[in-house]
């Protein structure tokens, strides 16, 4: 039985101040639940995150890494300094780093093999776009997005990480895929990784993301194939990602 895994994405959001109050109202509210749970926040405040989560069952991360271990690379953070303040996790392939910041499957699979040598666990996001999803080819989109990690880093090291699929159409839109369309590509990932090592696949923790709410948690988080969620905007309202972790 996979327990049910809840990350919270702060994104480009908070200041010290706001930060505060979510913080201790996660820890408290959370404290007393099943879920396993964590937040991904923007660098500046991990130390923060650090301070108000430590010993709490609550844990913290980043939102990327860089895909080098160190040296000139001006702005980037490397796994090994995320591991030194504490991060358990850090987010890769996101969609708004795909699209916007050009990081393509390979730099993808580049930044889970930097994040896997610092013991982080990485939350490898796949998704479609809205585009594709037309075109009929998310099936063929999500397989490509991991497969460029399983061939570079091995299956066995997908059983250390979190897969979360996030359909790039209803990341901060309002738009929820039905727990159908969800469950569909959540099976589909299983039977992917399930082709190369079964016992991955049964242990592997599959996250739905995409305007996850108190409101269609449940349903969403009830699906077979679907281990927990990963959450941007409902993240940043603690009563509404308790709420979330609650129904996890
Ligand atoms: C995300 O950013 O990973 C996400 C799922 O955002 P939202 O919950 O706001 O759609």
């Amino acid at each position: 039985m996979r327990k049910k895994f809840v990350a919270g994405n702060w994104k480009m959001h908070g200041s010290l101040a706001t930060n505060a109050a979510l913080l201790d109202g996660v820890r408290a509210g959370v404290a007393s639940l099943a879920a396993e749970v964590a937040v991904c926040v923007p660098y500046p405040y991990l130390d923060q995150a650090r301070g108000a989560l430590g010993g709490s069952n609550v844990a913290w991360g980043a939102q990327d890494v860089s895909e080098h271990a160190q040296g000139a690379y001006t702005g980037e953070v490397s796994a090994t300094m995320l591991a030194d303040f504490g991060c358990r996790y850090a987010i890769v392939g996101h969609s708004e780093r795909r699209s916007y910041y050009g990081d393509t499957d390979s730099v993808v699979a580049a930044k889970f093999e930097a994040a896997m040598k610092a013991n982080l666990v990485p939350i490898l996001c796949v998704g479609e776009t809205l585009d594709e999803r037309e075109k009929n080819v998310t099936a063929a989109v999500v397989t490509r997005q991991l497969d460029a990690v399983i061939s570079r880093c091995g299956i066995a090291a997908l059983a250390k990480s979190i897969v979360a699929y996030e359909p790039v159409w209803a990341i901060g839109t309002g738009l929820t895929a039905s727990p159908e369309q969800a469950q569909e590509v959540h099976a589909l990932i299983r039977a992917r990784v399930a082709r190369e090592d079964a016992g991955v696949a049964a242990g592997l923790r599959i996250l739905y993301g995409g305007s996850m709410k108190p409101g269609n948690a449940k349903e969403l988080m009830a699906q077979p194939d679907i281990d927990g969620g990963l959450i941007g905007g409902a993240a940043l309202v603690a009563a509404d990602f308790i709420a979330i972790c609650a129904a996890a």
